[in-house]
């Protein structure tokens, strides 16, 4: 019989996109930590929140019992743009690897912004757009979210203001020309123009920025500016949700074939895509109706799972946004430059924090130069140039089908493949050059990074 009776890609009708977002937190015994008021320290209200978010976008952040959300029509009809993505069998890379694993991989990059981050971006552009406002503010790290947003509010008709980690803007002139093709404001941060990016500026000279105070700036100018609300690309539960598609389209994919996923892995920055990714899975695993390894992988220079603490902290560097209890390296924390700059974030999103809490989840950091090394690996036999962040997910899959080809096993490894890295040459370029380096913070700039946070039990 022949060995590969499942196809090399898994495409799924339209009809068989999904109609509805997973709210994982529902299916949770132990719930994820209330969002706390900065000012007060007490949960959060949607009172408090609906200076900075959309009113949609904050009933479904504190929503954990609702199941399901009906994706809006525009919404969906959008997402046939570039759904269902297709669920790809690595045979090439099995052959290589000459693993008895079967691997295969989601992958989200098809589509201009190169990621997965369109699924978030249509859905909060839409309910600014229903909500009547002018436009929304963003930050932005490696630059996918700003494009992925862009695209959304060009197509909605809205005013977009990008807020850039000013590293990246200056490594990644094409994607900061990509956004401002679809028409919106890119600005580099920490920037002169908040008072929070003045007061960064003054403390830390010369920084290349952070995603944390990127966000402080993104966040000032939406509640300073009528009309406007400010979005988040990750790290909250609304977007983990928006990412549900992701893995219920997984599911669907595997199912129509018989296949049971063992281990699902995939790169955690904010962690939405892989909340996303595994939420259906942990869901069936939470209700006890099968068992999966889940595995985060994050990059060694910013290792919010697997050396930081599981505590209330701030979202953001200027201390402006809601207190989340996740694992964290202190809102202070600024990581090396690094060259995957959607994985810089310095905590987590609170859904996985508490899965991984409560040992549902497993997490690993892997260093730069391996993942550059798997990446290449990739590239070769399956053709696709992948972004660094998802490159993470790559090594860490490589690695544990070289453990089945060890014992023999034929387990069914299912990663996250969340973009492309045709924006990230001047990266390959140093991995080709031999100029990459790997870089871990010690054990002291960790402590620095806690020392800032705040003490709320
Ligand atoms: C932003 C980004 C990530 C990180 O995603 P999170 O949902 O924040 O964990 C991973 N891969 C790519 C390609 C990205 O653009």
């Amino acid at each position: 019989m022949d060995k590969k009776q499942i196809p090399y890609k898994i495409y799924l009708s339209e009809n068989e996109l999904p109609r509805e977002w997973y709210n994982l937190r529902a299916d949770m015994q132990n719930k994820p930590a209330p969002l706390l008021d900065p000012a007060t320290h007490k949960p959060i209200t949607a009172d408090a929140l609906s200076t900075v978010f959309c009113d949609e976008a904050i009933r479904q952040e504190l929503d954990d019992t609702t199941r399901f959300f009906k994706i809006p029509d525009i919404i969906r009809d959008f997402y046939k743009m570039y759904r269902p993505a297709p669920l790809i069998r690595a045979y090439c890379l099995e052959e290589k690897l000459g693993t008895p694993a079967k691997i295969y991989y989601k992958f989200e990059g098809n589509n201009t912004s190169g990621s997965h981050k369109l699924n978030s971006a249509i859905a909060q552009a839409y309910y600014a757009k229903m909500q009547g406002l002018k436009g929304v503010t963003t930050e932005t790290g490696a630059g996918q979210w700003g494009t992925a947003l862009s695209m959304a509010c060009a197509y909605l008709g809205l005013d977009c203001k990008v807020y850039m980690v000013k590293v990246s803007y200056e490594q990644k002139p094409h994607r900061r020309e990509v956004m401002k093709t679809y028409g919106a404001t890119v600005t580099p941060s920490p920037s002169p123009d908040t008072v929070v990016g003045r007061k960064i500026l003054a403390a830390h000279p010369g920084t290349s920025g952070s995603l944390g105070c990127a966000i402080s700036e993104a966040v000032e100018v939406a509640t300073n500016t009528d009309g406007y609300r400010y979005v988040l690309g990750s790290v909250l539960n609304q977007v983990m949700l928006h990412q549900s598609v992701i893995g219920l389209e997984t599911k669907t994919a595997l199912d129509k074939y018989g296949e049971k996923a063992d281990i699902v892995i995939g790169c955690a920055g904010g962690g939405s895509n892989l909340g996303g990714l595994i939420a259906p899975f942990m869901g069936e695993k939470l209700r006890g109706e099968a068992d999966y390894r889940f595995v985060a992988v994050e990059p060694a220079s910013c290792p919010s799972l697997t050396r930081g603490r599981y505590a209330y902290d701030y979202c953001d560097t200027g201390m402006v946004c809601p207190l989340a209890k996740m694992y964290t390296l202190g809102s202070g924390f600024i990581p090396a430059p690094h060259h995957s700059g959607g994985l810089r974030y310095h905590g987590m999103n609170t859904t996985l924090s508490a899965l991984y809490d409560q040992g549902l989840m497993e997490a690993v950091s892997v260093k730069q130069t391996e993942v550059f090394e798997a990446a290449v690996e990739f590239a070769r036999v399956e053709g696709i140039l992948p972004a660094p962040e998802s490159s993470h997910a790559i090594k860490v899959a490589i690695d544990e089908a070289l453990k089945c080809k060890e014992t023999g096993e034929e387990k069914t490894i299912v990663f996250g493949l969340t973009g492309t890295g045709y924006f990230d040459m001047l990266a390959y370029g140093k991995y080709n050059d031999g100029l990459l380096t790997d870089y871990a913070p010690t054990d002291e700039e960790i402590e620095k990074g806690f020392a800032g946070m705040p003490n709320i039990e």
